[in-house]
């Protein structure tokens, strides 16, 4: 058997966050367009460096350039929206990405369960000509130093379509991408590429079955150029979908092996043996080294199952899930440093493992890495106080004391289209300059919180000014809203470089979970009290959810998700009676990444929105009845996890909507929901300011929708990443426009 190692992407945000840097400038005209991509050109070209040296055979190449891989094809295929056809290049590109004056970027949502977000394409029934020379010609630099070790990597016909808003029907729009791909294809070979990756992932979600026809239609036609093509999955197993992608022509087909049952699928139906696979082993969206022993008897496993005479040993998934180098990690305990894996460990373990199936002697290393997680195992031992708390949990710990119909009256009372923020406010340089100069030991605790607290004051006075109702006190103490809680619980640890992109030019340190997570302070009490103590209106406590915070953070292996979400959800629980205690008529519990954390496949959604719903009402069911409680979720659809987004049980949820154009929100009305709705009236990912006219447009959809009393208003989402230049008159708008509002009913 021929076994080579291999890879399916990797991080493309430069090892110190290089790209953003470049993004940010060029967008500020600060540089030039030829620096901007010089800078990306340079990034892609250390990456392929570095996993040639670490001597991987088949490195996956130009899986992404400037924003987001998915805009990249649309915008390559020629799917330009009508809007934004009046411009060109980079101009054009970024104009889909971010919006530009009075014309809303394309809709952004995520990429299967992971915290990446995509641009989702739009394809209308005219198709404008296809220009794939900046991919050919990154092909070509790649050739120059990888030779033949370069795969590039295509987003293929099915999954584009699988992912884009379809304005003409299915195979139509498959009947026109299949020339383009076939042009693609042809250049490709033209240049001596031997073969390329064609990602599917689309091939594990739960109505792939329904495309058998398409994906045939397209493989059948691609086979015509006679390029090897080589479909790769990942996220998940291929389901019921198996045993007709496995006899798709092409010459190999990649597996996920670390999450759902591709290995019973080999099993029950073999695996062709004149097709070689891709064996996605290691995991490419979670930090943890591999343990040699667990992973090589699940390798020889599937091995064992096989008569292919070739294989490919390879992360997961493209390695963009993860940080780039674990061991630059210095101020980790060495004990935690040591059993972390990022993209430049992952590269080393596949690399490893090919050796090892190969029959090199690998012994020493392996037991190097055995070693290292004895030593962890020494330094987080279990916190037995934390189990017992959990193991006497009863059913009214999960339910608040009385049901939303009865409890509402006692609530604060507010005018109809009460406004407020979802939380954040910018995130000046200043401001991030307080943190790090903290953090740097520049500033003493109590010159940092006094920095802090001038910042609270002059957010609540302008929220006054703006009319406002319900207050926030601006989160200008937190980096990110996962982090910031992390920070003060035990059991996470924070990288200081382990960035990974969320979309775009913003990226995140996603924390670690390594051992029980335990509250040994109030978190967000100060602040609040603060900000209280200025105004006589409601000030929200502001806290993110058991689920966001798990669903957005690197977790633990030996214990399941549910057990540590309700350890989270513990934690929170003290802070929500603390934020009572302290004044909070109003607490917001943010769960934005509560329905990504959805199973890809239906049929295991309920098991996950049964734990992940009772986490949050673990956390919030300690409220009394008078307790106003708010969720918010941004960026995703409803309509089918209604009932368990009112199982909830928050009186409140705030929700992103404009973006979606309303999407959401009909699906949240058509499902019934009878508790409060805020009504997302503007896209905060654009730096566009909204007119009072276009949000009342907005509001009026919820009024024809929802009941008046059910409705609030509010932007789509947190406003930290926007300048106050464009806050303060989209507030004033969004103020208005309630105003407006309350006149006309
Ligand atoms: N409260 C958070 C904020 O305003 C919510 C962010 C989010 O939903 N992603 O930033
Ligand atoms: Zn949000």
């Amino acid at each position: 058997m021929q076994i080579k190692s291999a890879t399916l992407g990797y991080p493309r945000i430069g090892k110190n966050r290089e790209v953003k840097k470049s993004l940010e400038a060029f967008w500020s005209g600060k540089i030039a367009a030829e620096s901007l991509l010089q800078t990306v050109t340079e990034v892609e070209e250390a990456n392929w460096k570095t996993q040639l040296d670490a001597g991987i055979e088949k490195i996956g190449i130009g899986d992404t350039r400037l924003y987001d891989h998915v805009l990249d094809w649309a915008f390559r295929f020629g799917l330009i929206p009508e809007p934004f056809q009046q411009f060109s290049g980079l101009e054009r590109y970024f104009a889909m990405a971010r919006g530009k004056e009075g014309i809303p970027a394309l809709e952004m949502t995520k990429w299967f369960d992971t915290n990446y977000h995509y641009l989702v394409p739009e394809i209308a029934s005219e198709i404008l000509s296809a220009d794939f020379s900046d991919f050919l010609q990154t092909v070509q630099r790649a050739q120059k130093i990888l030779g033949k070790r370069a795969i590039p990597i295509i987003l293929s016909p099915c999954t584009l379509l699988r992912l884009s808003k379809l304005e003409s029907n299915i195979d139509e729009a498959v009947s026109k991408l299949i020339p383009l791909y076939i042009n693609l294809l042809t250049e490709l070979k033209n240049l001596g590429v031997d073969e390329v990756q064609m990602h599917e992932p689309a091939l594990v979600l739960g109505d792939a079955n329904s495309w058998k026809k398409h994906f045939q239609t397209v493989y059948n036609s691609l086979e015509s150029v006679e390029l090897p093509l080589h479909l790769v999955t990942y996220f998940d197993d291929l389901g019921e979908t198996y045993p007709w992608v496995i006899e798709l022509p092409v010459s190999a087909i990649s597996l996920d092996f670390t999450r759902g049952r591709n290995l019973e699928l080999i099993k029950t139906y073999g695996f062709p043996e004149d097709k070689r696979l891709g064996l996605g082993i290691i995991d490419a969206r979670n930090i943890w080294q591999i343990r040699p022993e667990q992973v090589l008897s699940v390798l020889q496993e599937i091995v064992d199952n096989l008569h292919v005479k070739s294989l490919d040993i390879q992360p997961s998934a493209s390695l963009q899930f993860v940080p780039y180098d674990a061991k630059g990690e210095k101020q980790l305990p060495s004990a935690l440093r040591n059993v972390l894996s990022f993209a430049e460990q992952k590269l080393q373990e596949v690399v490893l493992l090919a050796r090892t199936i190969i029959g090199d002697n690998t012994k020493t290393e392996q037991e190097f890495l055995e070693s290292s997680w004895s030593q962890f195992e020494q330094f987080s031992p279990v916190n037995h106080s934390i189990q017992e708390r959990r193991k006497t949990l009863k059913i009214d710990d999960f339910q608040r004391s009385l049901s939303y119909g009865l409890r509402l009256d006692s609530q604060i009372h507010l005018p109809l289209f009460p406004t407020t923020t979802i939380g954040s406010f910018p995130q000046t340089s200043e401001v991030r300059q307080l943190r790090v100069r903290y953090k740097r030991g520049e500033l003493s605790q109590q010159a940092y919180q006094a920095a802090i607290d001038v910042e609270i004051a002059k957010s609540i006075k302008l929220q006054e000014e703006l009319g406002l109702d319900v207050l926030v006190h601006g989160e200008f103490e937190r980096t990110d809203m996962v982090e910031f809680f992390g920070q003060q619980l035990s059991g996470f640890a924070f990288t200081e470089n382990g960035w990974v992109q969320s979309y775009g030019s913003r990226y995140v340190r996603p924390p670690i979970i390594y051992g029980d997570v335990i509250r040994t302070a109030p978190m967000t009490v100060r602040e609040f009290k603060v900000a209280q103590s200025l105004t006589e209106k409601p000030i929200k406590g502001m806290l993110t959810g058991p689920v966001t915070i798990l669903n957005w953070s690197y977790t633990r292996t030996d214990i399941s998700r549910q057990e540590q979400a309700f350890q989270i959800a513990l934690a929170l629980r003290d802070e929500v009676a603390d934020l009572e205690a302290a004044g909070a008529k109003v607490i917001q519990v943010d769960e934005p990444a509560l329905r990504e954390g959805l199973p890809l496949k239906p049929q295991r959604w309920s098991e996950y929105l049964s734990w992940a719903v009772d986490s949050f009402r673990l956390a919030t069911a300690v409220a009394q009845p008078q307790t106003q409680i708010h969720t918010h979720m941004c960026y995703c659809e409803f309509g089918d996890i209604i009932k368990d987004i009112e199982r909830l049980d928050a009186d409140v949820i705030s929700i992103e909507n404009s973006r979606s154009n309303n999407q959401t929100l009909r699906e949240i009305t058509s499902g019934g929901y009878s508790h409060q709705v805020g009504n997302g009236v503007y896209d905060i990912h654009s730096p566009v300011v909204p007119t009072t006219e276009q949000i009342l447009e907005q509001l009026r959809t919820g009024v024809a929708n929802l009941p008046v009393k059910q409705i609030w208003v509010n932007p789509d989402c947190g406003l930290k990443t926007r300048r106050w230049e464009e806050v303060i008159p989209s507030m004033k708008n969004m103020v208005e426009a309630a105003k407006v509002l309350r006149e006309e009913v």
